[in-house]
């Protein structure tokens, strides 16, 4: 591994939004993974979904249910030209929060760590949030690099 990708403050950052943070796409909890991109790359530390099977950098819990409430009950699409199903629907969700999370880094609550300022949630919205387990990773954990698992993309 390069000592760009495996520097201690990228691997302490990973490490948090791993523990904080699910998929934009399907809201499941995340993983640090060691991605192997081909065999003439060096594998490389990556937060990946388990269940959509891609990297994935994640998303707030509070944006990500913000957005799927937003798609599912406001029927709003930014792809009104796709079939409506679960992967459009998926695809919905993940767009809106981007643009959720654009906007709360421009106006500063938001950043690399989280938000920056205290927030309250609609508890409506909110209602279903996933409790993330802490089984495998803890906030003080070292990441043992050798103990990741690997997985080609
Ligand atoms: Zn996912």
């Amino acid at each position: 591994m390069t000592t760009e990708y495996q520097s201690e403050q990228r691997l302490t950052m990973l490490k948090k939004r791993t523990k904080r943070c699910v998929c934009k796409y399907c809201g499941h909890k995340l993983y640090l993974r060691k991605i192997i991109f081909s065999d003439f790359e060096d594998a490389r530390v990556e937060i990946f979904c388990e269940h959509c099977g891609r990297m994935e950098f994640g998303i707030e819990p509070e944006i990500y249910f913000s957005a799927k409430y937003f798609v599912e009950e406001m029927e709003f699409s930014f792809f009104p030209d796709l079939d409506d199903n679960e992967q459009t629907k998926q695809l919905n969700i993940a767009k809106a929060c981007e643009v959720m999370a654009w906007e709360n880094q421009n106006i500063g609550i938001l950043n690399q760590d989280g938000f920056t300022v205290p927030i309250t949630a609609n508890a409506n919205i909110l209602g279903e949030c996933v409790i993330l387990g802490d089984d495998d990773l803890q906030e003080d954990d070292e990441i043992d690099l050798s103990k990741l698992k690997a997985v080609r993309i």
